[in-house]
């Protein structure tokens, strides 16, 4: 009997593991995420074509996002490690489409959504694989690591929202930090709202794109940043006629336009009208938003992304420093769990302090009376003005369309994805924080994991336990 329990629980511990363990190469979401306190191995790489090193490459194992290895012409290379590895994260330049082969004919393909930070679940251990690199390429990194669950540093990003609850504005990276201060670690980090990040310039291959990424990651953003093509070609401020002509005044509202209509959000941050320290660029990018809110329920207004996405309502505008109807956050009176009781102002700083390359030039200011990062206005609404004194981005915000996953019910073995309205699972907002809100409707899918890998090992524990005791008994 007590062996037959045995095998029973043998069984069903086979069967556990089984479910958890995937068989093949999957690229990892934010949501498959549980840090684990992995090192990296280290990686030597080979030209499978000769077997001998290939020595350029240790740019790619350095560490360090400033230096890469450009590939003129597509190039394959072995990378094998000094003890088998289960997963691997790479970062390029700029995007590119890359394929893994694994020693059994296992082959999957990166890139495909344009991220240039990626990690992949190889699903296996392998001592070796091979990474097939297209022309033109320039990876910046590589670690290979034996845990299978990667470090807090690993950035798993998942794909732009589908529809965002907030988008936030900047004109350049590191704007998010400078001028919005805590609203990307409150909303996305603390909150858990599904937040998108639009950013009207690009930098060009730099170590800024490595830096926005990081900074983003660390305020706990997992929607991968759209970019704009606006090149960010003046290192310093210039008017906002010559930003204008330079990106083209209707260009600039077209792409707001798209993105507002892209992932309809309900509220929307932008920068202060006067440039926040002057800038051309800023000025440009909160000049042309207050026109793109009030367009985006127009069809004849860019017929395109209307016909593409759909119109849509904005519900609220803030602008940093917008005079009227303003509103004063106090990012740093606000600890954050999610972030080990550290304020929304503190990880402002955190995130800002990435952008190492901008360091020497600016800081995250409260207090500042020129560029305080807790003051908004509301420039533009169409659910009312906000109650004065209530300090809540969110305040009158429609939550009735919010989608939440409904966990199935043992009467309901079809479950389906329902709208909900807030009062019964939905969404929550900050006041509801206030109130010891109930996070476990909100327990993001990293924390299921932890939770299901912990009764796989109590199952496991309780198998040997209960094997010690037949084995003893037998003895
Ligand atoms: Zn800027």
């Amino acid at each position: 009997m007590q062996s037959f329990m045995c095998r029973r629980l043998l069984s069903l511990t086979a069967i556990l593991l089984i479910t958890f363990m995937p068989c093949v190469p999957v690229f990892a979401s934010a949501g498959d995420a549980v840090s684990g306190d992995g090192a990296s191995l280290t990686l030597t790489l080979e030209d499978p074509s000769t077997d001998k090193p290939y020595t350029k490459g240790r740019k790619a194992l350095d560490d360090d996002e400033t230096t890469f290895v450009t590939f003129n012409k597509g190039k394959t290379l072995r990378l094998s490690a000094e003890q088998p590895f289960v997963s691997l994260y790479v970062k390029w330049e700029i995007p590119c489409q890359w394929t893994l082969s694994l020693p059994d004919g296992t082959t999957f393909d990166g890139g495909k959504d344009g991220f240039i930070h990626e990690y992949c679940r190889l699903g296996q251990a392998v001592s070796s694989a091979e990474l097939t690199i297209p022309d033109g390429a320039m990876l910046t990194n590589l670690y290979a690591f034996a845990d299978a669950n990667p470090p807090d540093w690993v950035q798993l990003w998942e794909p732009p929202c589908e529809k965002a609850d907030l988008l936030v504005l900047p004109t350049h990276a590191d704007d998010e930090h400078l001028w919005f201060g805590g609203a990307l670690p409150y909303y996305a980090g603390e909150l858990g709202y599904d937040v998108q990040v639009v950013y009207l310039t690009n930098h060009g291959e730099t170590i800024r794109n490595h830096e926005r990424l990081n900074g983003l990651w660390t305020v706990g953003v997992r929607h991968y940043p759209v970019i704009g093509r606006f090149p960010d070609v003046l290192a310093t401020k210039e008017s906002l006629d010559a930003a204008a002509y330079r990106f083209g005044y209707d260009n600039v509202v077209k792409f707001q336009v798209e993105n507002l209509r892209r992932f309809r959000p309900r509220v929307v941050i932008g920068h202060d009208m006067k440039g926040e320290y002057g800038h051309g660029a800023h000025k440009l990018n909160a000049k042309t938003l207050l026109e793109a809110v009030a367009l985006t329920d127009d069809p004849s207004a860019y017929p395109a992304s209307a016909e593409k996405y759909g119109t849509c309502q904005v519900q609220k505008c803030y602008l940093h420093l917008w005079k009227k109807n303003q509103v004063v956050v106090d990012w740093d009176s606000m600890a954050l769990t999610r972030f080990g009781g550290k304020s929304a102002l503190d990880m402002a700083k955190e995130g800002f302090a990435c952008h190492q390359s901008q360091l020497k030039y600016y800081s995250v200011e409260k207090d500042s009376v020129k560029y305080d990062c807790r003051k908004f206005g509301l420039a533009y609404t169409t659910v009312g003005e906000d109650t004065e004194g209530t300090n809540d981005l969110f305040e009158h915000v429609d939550w009735s369309d919010k989608v939440q996953i409904q966990e199935p019910s043992p009467s309901d073995p079809n479950p389906d994805t329902q709208p909900v309205s807030p009062g019964d699972v939905g969404t929550v907002s900050p006041s509801d924080t206030k109130r010891g809100f109930d996070w476990g409707r909100f327990l993001p899918s990293d924390a299921k994991s932890v939770l299901l890998a912990g009764v796989a090992a109590l199952m496991v524990l309780a198998t040997a336990g209960v094997c010690a005791m037949c084995a003893g008994r037998k003895r």
